[in-house]
C-alpha cells in the first residue's frame, strides 16, 4: 500500500531505528538526519515517514505531508542559522536521485553556484 514501510529501502530503516543516523529534528510525520556524505557544511535529509520513492509521487499522494517535509527544511535551516540555503529534490536517476524514497536536501553554510551543473 502507498506510504507503507519497505524493507529494501534504507530511508525506512533509518526511520524505524534499524540504521543508526545523526537525527536533527523529529515530527510525527518527518525526520531530518545529515548526510553520511555532506557537500557543504549543513547538507540535511529530510523526510516524510511514509515511503514514497520520490517528491512528485508523495506530492501526489499526500500534499500535506508533501507541506510538511518543506516546513521542516525551512526549521533545519533556521537552526543552524543559515540565511540562504537550497532545497533540492533529485527526482530520477539522470537528476542524480540514488534513494528511493522523497528527500529534500538541505544545503548551506557556504556559498552556492548556481545553476548547480
Ligand atoms: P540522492 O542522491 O538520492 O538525492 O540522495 C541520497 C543521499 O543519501 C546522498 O546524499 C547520500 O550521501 C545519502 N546517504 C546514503 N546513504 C546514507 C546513509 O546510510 N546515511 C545517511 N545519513 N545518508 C546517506
Ligand atoms: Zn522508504
Amino acid at each position: 500500500m502507498a506510504g507503507e514501510p519497505q524493507d529494501d529501502c534504507l530511508f525506512c530503516r533509518i526511520v524505524e531505528g534499524h540504521v543508526p543516523a545523526t537525527i536533527v529534528r523529529e515530527t510525527e510525520t518527518t525526520v531530518a538526519f545529515r548526510d553520511i556524505n555532506p557537500q557543504a557544511p549543513t547538507h540535511v535529509l529530510v523526510i516524510p515517514k511514509a515511503h514514497y520513492p520520490d517528491a512528485a509521487a508523495l506530492a501526489a499522494a499526500e500534499p500535506t505531508l508533501a507541506a510538511d517535509v518543506l516546513r521542516e527544511a525551512r526549521s533545519v535551516a533556521d537552526e543552524d542559522k543559515l540565511e540562504s540555503y537550497r532545497i533540492v529534490f533529485n527526482t530520477g536517476a539522470g537528476a542524480g536521485q540514488t534513494v528511493w524514497h522523497a528527500h529534500a536536501h538541505v544545503l548551506g553554510g557556504r556559498g552556492l553556484q548556481w545553476p548547480p551543473g
